[in-house]
């Protein structure tokens, strides 16, 4: 019956595996922290792109910027240049048109301070014309590559030349040049302006690049023409197998880029825009560590936040886990042990049953069924005393009371209960007190069982220990009991009266003698047996008092009274007219009888005892056997008195 109860231990065993409660949780703890963290991940990832955007739209007006300004020069340049060309073509070369020509093209340098110089070479080389004044005839610019290449291909312009050491003020300077001819079309010179690349180089101090950002001009071709940190030995290097050159012009005139520069290895984000006008190609840098500097502190600071909030939840979960864990186990054992006890006590034959302070049941184990015949639920909310028999209730309530006081620790008490079929058993309840987990008393425990058979041993015992084991009859111990009862009862009842007959077989030595003992023993049953049958008041006693001698007890019974039944009982006995040769002169079992009556005053003197009245009745019988046997002999009466006894007859004679 009590198997779910098992099912019930296991169930809270399993509870603490995979599906328990700390289990779980443990994963909501480890998903909550999983997803602050990850989204925390994804909101920096995102702040990541934008701020990329934002650096690759930067780097691109840059770019475009630095464009712009070189492609403003280029042109502002070259219009100077186009108005020489015409005018040299035009007015040609004479000393006099060289002459004026000095003066315009110190006017112009001085109108156009972008402009660094402007100068004419001829057709071999030498200088015919510049805005430098006082120049040396014997300069030749032969050798530059910006002349060799126009002198080559006359037909382009502007040229952007490579840059060089001005031979005027030895500065980098980038020259932008024309060709100009003859009238019949032959290569007559070079018109020349030349830009300082420090020019650039100052314009690009405007923009922040951050210390390790670079903004460089180059040509087309990837010769550097100014670079920003300026370094001298940058200055027309050529950068035609960098990656802007191999991979990223090829694809698009402008856009961006991230590459690890293989001069200075450093991470760089760079925005180019190549000129559609001019051979030329512009480059805007920042380094990826100093542009996203603002997004790592950020996302630092991000990360520490998180990091705080992620490890108090996972401290505070830990200690939760860990405490709903303790709890769950707790309960595990304690449903454990509760499933333990349960068994023991509906295994169990007793009936355990728990007894609220208002007495009643709150629990009762299952053998009540076979104990009392009522199930569990009949008995459970109903009062503990419902079937305790009317005569032992007040017994029961009381001793459940001295629990409760503290009186007594435990109490084991033997009562009379009603079956639910009405029959009445004998129960004996070991009651304690139960407490609950604080200590505090939480109701009492009853562990009863039926002793009905055992009642009825013990009273069977009790019997038998007062039963004569030959004749049936009380023995001598029942009689004594019998005598002390009624002895102290007539004390106490003015003018009652008790009579004792002592009853002695006459001549019995002989009858053992002649017929044999087994026939004595015989004899004595038949006596017995008629004695029991003459009395017959309720309070009578037929005793057996010892060997062939009887005890009949008689209360409420006067001298007169007792004599009759006295003489009733000898009638009786020789009634039965048991042959008995050496019993003279009858030759049948007879009896002599003693007789003695105490008269009680009702002063309550019992003293001196009972043992007083078998003595008188001792005498009488001797005086009946000395009389001649088969008689009936009474000694005077005893009266009580208020401190002592008195024989009627000494009082008499006195
Ligand atoms: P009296 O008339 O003077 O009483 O003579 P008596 O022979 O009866 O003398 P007494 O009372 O002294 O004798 C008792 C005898 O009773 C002795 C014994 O043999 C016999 N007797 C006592 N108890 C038993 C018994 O249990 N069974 C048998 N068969 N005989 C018993
Ligand atoms: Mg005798
Ligand atoms: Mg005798």
């Amino acid at each position: 019956m009590p198997r779910w109860r098992f099912q019930d231990a296991r169930n809270f065993r399993s509870a603490k595996g995979k599906g328990s409660l700390p289990a779980q949780l443990g994963v909501f703890i480890v998903f909550a922290c999983v997803a602050t963290a990850g989204f925390e991940a994804w909101q920096d990832y995102r702040a990541y792109g934008r701020e990329l955007a934002k650096i690759a739209s930067a780097t691109a007006n840059l770019a475009h910027s630095v464009l712009q300004h070189a492609e403003d020069t280029v042109e502002m340049a070259d219009g100077v240049l186009v108005g020489l060309q015409e005018r040299l073509q035009v007015d040609g070369t004479s000393p006099a048109a060289l002459a004026r020509l000095n003066r315009l093209l110190a006017l112009e340098v001085k109108s156009l301070p972008r402009l660094k110089n402007l100068f004419v070479d001829g057709e071999d080389g030498r200088w015919l014309a510049s805005s430098v004044p006082n120049l040396s005839p014997d300069l030749n610019n032969s050798d530059r590559e910006y002349f060799q290449r126009l002198k080559a291909s006359p037909g382009i312009g502007p040229y952007i030349g490579f840059p060089v050491h001005s031979r005027s003020t030895g500065e980098w300077i980038v020259p932008v040049a024309r060709a100009f001819h003859h009238p019949d079309g032959r290569f007559a010179g070079v018109v020349n302006a030349t830009v300082d690349v420090s020019y650039f180089a100052d314009f690009y101090q405007r923009f922040d690049v951050g210390e390790l950002g670079s903004i460089v001009l180059l040509r087309r071709d990837g010769r550097i023409l100014a670079r920003r940190p300026f370094k001298d030995d940058d200055i027309g290097r050529d950068m035609s197998g960098s990656l802007l050159f191999t991979e990223q012009l090829p694809k698009a005139m402008e856009g961006n880029y991230r590459a690890v520069s293989p001069v200075d290895h450093i991470d760089r984000l760079i925005g180019y825009h190549a000129s559609n006008r001019f051979p030329l190609v512009s480059f805007g840098a920042v380094a990826t560590s100093e542009a996203l500097a603002g997004w790592r502190s950020d996302t630092m600071a991000d990360a520490i936040i998180v990091a705080i909030i992620v490890a108090t939840i996972c401290l505070l979960g830990f200690l939760l886990v860990k405490e709903l864990d303790n709890r769950t186990k707790d309960r595990a054992a304690l449903a454990e042990s509760e499933a333990n006890f349960r068994l023991l006590a509906e295994y169990s034959s007793d009936v355990v049953s728990r007894i609220g302070r208002d007495h009643v049941r709150r629990y009762v184990s299952p053998a009540c069924i076979r104990v009392l015949g009522y199930t569990p639920e009949e008995l459970t909310g109903r009062s503990a005393l419902d079937l305790t028999s009317p005569e032992h209730r007040d017994e029961v309530e009381q001793a459940i009371g001295r629990l409760w006081s503290r009186q007594a620790q435990e109490v084991v008490l033997t009562y009379r209960a009603t079956k639910k079929d009405g029959s009445n058993i004998w129960l004996e309840s070991s009651l304690r007190i139960a407490r609950d987990a604080s200590a505090q008393p939480d109701g009492v425990v009853a562990v009863t069982r039926d002793i009905t058979e055992r009642k009825q041993l013990e009273s069977r015992l009790r019997e038998l220990s007062r039963t004569d084991g030959l004749t049936g009859i009380p023995n001598r111990r029942a009689f004594e009991d019998a005598l002390s009862v009624e002895w102290r009862r007539t004390t106490r009842e003015n003018g009652a009266s008790l009579s004792l007959a002592l009853i002695d077989i006459d001549q019995f030595k002989k009858f053992n003698d002649g017929y044999g003992h087994p026939a004595g023993d015989d004899c004595l049953r038949l006596v017995a047996s008629a004695i029991g049958a003459t009395v017959k008041r309720p309070g009578d006693v037929a005793a057996r008092f010892g060997g062939e001698e009887f005890a009949l007890l008689l209360p409420s019974t006067d001298a007169k009274g007792a004599k009759i039944i006295a003489e009733r009982v000898r009638a009786a006995v020789m009634a039965l007219a048991i042959p008995h040769a050496g019993n003279s002169p009858r030759q049948v079992v007879t009896i002599s009888i003693g007789i003695a009556t105490m008269r009680s005053s009702g002063l309550g003197n019992e003293k001196p005892d009972a043992g007083i009245l078998v003595m008188a009745a001792d005498s009488a019988l001797y005086e009946a056997k000395r009389l001649g046997r088969n008689r009936t002999h009474a000694a005077p009466p005893l009266v009580s008195v208020a401190s002592t006894w008195e024989n009627t007859s000494a009082a008499q004679s006195a």
